[in-house]
């Protein structure tokens, strides 16, 4: 086939976008079914566990592990069954004729199937002082960070399991943890819960929201507001870790794809079909209910199936 001089002329059996638990699980089913999968890894391969510390609720690691380390060991189970990794991120993709046409740059890449696991990516609170402070002082990411705040006091915005793992995390360093959190009860789990209330470095403000950070050339502090007693005051913190929940990476999919009211891929039910035949999608840009590494792997192993069986049923 003929499609133009940055054409790579080869049509893979399937192309797998995305490498999270989701992503390298999907590889390892595909490649050891003899798909010979190609995996765009993103210029960050890895995903959301690269800025994980411990993990430990990944079955089969009595210890637990590393987000980092779980992710080395999954692509190395994936490369040793022919998975081929290219490490750049997907720029388009065009599923209106087959086969389907995914660009890297102004590389093309032909393929019958897809798998997509392009994961999703933390929440900012949208204040200008939170980009203005942005690697200054206020981070998305404790396990990158916490290290630069030792005996420092830090503020950790949100009362979810991220939320709670990040103040734990960061009184490994930091002189105290406040947790910031615009109710009076935490959704996280009750077990993540109670480890931070217990934690005599961490004390949590309660009803609580951001206005302003503030500081000169690095952050001095935060501007609260007491959201019952509406009711302002200062915190003198030296850093700001956001852990506000994530939004799905769908933008390559708008218009390409049927997402939901909130940007996720919607897949059929118990399966990872999406709206476009022999296109799959798996882990937490299809889920924003469970979104744990094992789901996502799990999920990756179902689209993996389903894109084996598509393939076969179509006699490709
Ligand atoms: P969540 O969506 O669970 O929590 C986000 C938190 O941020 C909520 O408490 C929310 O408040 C708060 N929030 C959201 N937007 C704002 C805003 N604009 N201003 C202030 N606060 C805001 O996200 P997480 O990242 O914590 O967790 C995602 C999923 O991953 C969950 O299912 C979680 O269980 C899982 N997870 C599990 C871990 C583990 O088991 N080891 C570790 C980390 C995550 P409110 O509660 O009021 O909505």
């Amino acid at each position: 086939m003929n499609t133009g001089q940055n054409t790579n002329e080869r049509i893979e059996k399937v192309i797998i976008i995305g490498s999270g638990p989701a992503g390298y699980t999907s590889a390892v089913y595909t490649s050891r079914a003899l798909l010979e999968p190609l995996m765009f890894e993103g210029e960050e391969s890895g995903g959301q566990l690269m800025i994980t510390t411990e993990v430990e609720n990944f079955p089969g690691f009595p210890d637990g592990v590393t987000g980092p380390v779980l992710m080395e060991n999954m692509r190395k189970q994936a490369e040793r069954f022919g998975t081929l990794f290219v490490r750049r991120n997907v720029t388009k993709v065009d599923f209106t004729s087959k086969p389907y046409r995914i660009w890297d740059g102004d590389k093309v890449h032909l393929t019958h199937a897809v798998i997509i696991c392009t994961g999703a990516s933390a929440r900012y609170l949208g204040l200008p002082s939170e980009k203005a402070f942005y690697n200054k002082g206020v981070s998305a990411c404790a396990t990158c960070d916490g290290a630069f705040f030792r005996n420092m006091n830090v503020a950790v915005v949100g009362g979810g399991d991220t939320a709670m793992e990040e103040a734990n995390f960061l009184t490994r360093f930091a002189k105290k943890v406040y947790v910031i959190h615009r109710r009076d009860s935490f959704r996280a789990s009750k077990i993540m819960s109670e480890r931070t209330l217990k934690n005599p470095k961490i004390e949590v403000l309660w009803d609580s929201a951001i206005e302003e950070i503030v500081g000169d050339k690095f952050v001095t502090g935060v501007r609260l507001k007491n959201l019952k007693a509406n009711e302002t005051n200062d915190l003198a913190v030296e850093g700001v870790f956001l852990a506000i929940g994530h939004k799905p990476n769908t933008e390559l999919f708008k218009g390409v794809l049927e997402l939901d009211e909130t940007g996720y891929i919607k897949t059929k039910p118990r399966s990872s079909y999406t709206s476009v035949a022999g296109v799959f999608a798996a882990g937490d840009v299809q889920d924003h209910v469970y979104r744990q590494a094992i789901t996502a792997a799990g999920s990756g192993c179902t689209a993996a199936i389903d894109a084996e069986r598509w393939l076969e049923q179509a006699g490709l």
